[in-house]
């Protein structure tokens, strides 16, 4: 039973199909343990097969659904090629929404060709959840702009292509003195400073920007825009880092499923321990109500909303926080087995993680639900009938 077919599209059928059929041909079952180098390396090679494979499609389309399918068929086998596909999103996004017809030519069929690696750079050291805290400055210089500051936590640190890059062009106005600039590679004074390694596979560093000088061109979308521009890129993806919660959820619930099936202790299949079959309910009820959430958002994304910031900070709390359980529960399931390093479980428990803190934490989304709700006028009470 498919518990979101109602939210999709017969085409929809299709694209998953071809995206699980290239997962089950050029993806390897249990990834190899491997550092932060060979991470690096194996984004950009994964991002070039993708993307001749044409499974960046949905972004160019704008079709969320669809990119979100990809990124659950992605995630559950290999958490590093859904982070690929995750930026090519971010970098792309923004120039969909507020390039020029020159910049939507130069860098959109370059990144979802695969042919460009893109890079999505907001976030600084003193600057995480409270964007609008940054200290990156770009300065007015003849027609053109200078960039300073010092920017972490980057996917795609040292391998990018392109850098959609924040940062403050007047000083004083918060939120609304941010703007966002486009940044190849190669230009003078940007410069991928370290890698920060992280528990699971995933290309991760920062970039430090010294007197990085760029054309009044660069400039993406209004000046002091940025803000603004970053949310909206977000609030559009962010349903598909739901997605990519469920795919992982999926894959360690079926582990757990063959696992308790056949492991055998106290003379019977711990799938026949009533407090195992509890958990197992308990995963797949929370998978399903974590799908139904980030299918519901991105299906309100493509039928024409402008802004989905509730469903898909919604979406993204409940399935990231979900999938955290579910992963945890099926490394219990699997006992001690669960933890060893080569176990698809235990990779994807260091995986599932970051999801809670990445593109906006599950704290902060739920601040977001409840500010939009209290901003509501009040219902009216229910009438003596409805009582
Ligand atoms: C794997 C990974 C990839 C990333 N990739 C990128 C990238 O490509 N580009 C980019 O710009 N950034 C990226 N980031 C950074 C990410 O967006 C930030 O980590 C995130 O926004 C949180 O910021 P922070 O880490 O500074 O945590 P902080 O902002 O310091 O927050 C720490 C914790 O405090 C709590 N908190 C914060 N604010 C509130 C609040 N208002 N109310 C209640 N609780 C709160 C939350 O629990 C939060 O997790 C990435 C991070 C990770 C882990």
């Amino acid at each position: 039973m498919n518990a979101v077919a109602a939210f999709l599209e017969p085409a929809h059928g299709d694209f998953s199909e071809t995206a699980s059929a290239w997962v089950r041909e050029h993806l390897p079952a249990v990834p190899a343990a491997h550092g932060d180098e060979s991470a690096r390396l194996e984004a950009r090679v994964l991002c070039g097969r993708m993307g001749a494979a044409g499974l960046f499609a949905p972004i160019a389309a704008g079709d969320l659904r669809s990119l979100c399918l990809l990124r659950e068929a992605i995630a559950g086998v290999s958490p590093l090629a859904d982070a690929v596909v995750a930026l090519q999103a971010l970098a792309a996004t923004p120039v969909l929404i507020a390039g020029t017809d020159r910049q939507k030519q130069e860098w959109v069929s370059a990144l979802v060709s695969g042919r460009a690696v893109g890079a999505f750079v907001m976030t600084e050291p003193q600057a995480g959840s409270d964007v609008a805290a940054m200290q990156t400055t770009a300065t007015r210089d003849g027609d053109g702009w200078v960039i300073n500051g010092e920017k972490h936590l980057i996917s795609n640190a040292g391998i990018a292509d392109l850098h959609v890059v924040f940062a403050v062009t007047s000083p004083g106005k918060g939120s609304r003195g941010i703007t966002a600039f486009l940044v190849p590679a190669g230009t003078p004074g940007l410069n991928f400073d370290a890698p920060q390694v992280m528990a699971a596979p995933h290309p991760l560093g920062r970039i430090v920007l010294n007197g990085c000088r760029l054309p009044a061109d660069a400039v993406l979308g209004d000046v002091d825009g940025g803000f603004k521009l970053g949310m909206m890129t977000l609030d559009r993806i962010r349903p598909s880092v739901g997605a990519a919660a469920c795919g992982m959820a999926a894959t360690a619930l079926a582990d757990a499923l063959s696992h308790a099936r056949t492991r055998r202790q106290f003379g019977q299949a711990l799938g026949e321990l009533q407090l195992v079959r509890a958990r197992i309910g308990e995963m797949a009820t929370d998978l399903d109500a974590a799908r139904l959430l980030v299918y519901r958002a991105a299906w309100e994304k493509d039928r024409g909303a402008d802004r989905i910031t509730v469903p898909a900070a919604m979406a993204k709390s409940f399935a990231t926080e979900a999938a955290q359980r579910i992963v945890d529960a099926a490394v219990q399931i699997t006992g001690g087995l669960g933890v060893l390093v080569g176990t698809r479980v235990e990779y994807l428990y260091r995986a599932v993680r970051a999801l809670r803190i990445y593109e906006g934490a599950t704290d902060v989304q739920r601040l977001v639900i409840g500010a939009a709700l209290l901003a509501e006028p009040p219902a009216p009470a229910p009438s003596p009938s409805q009582t």
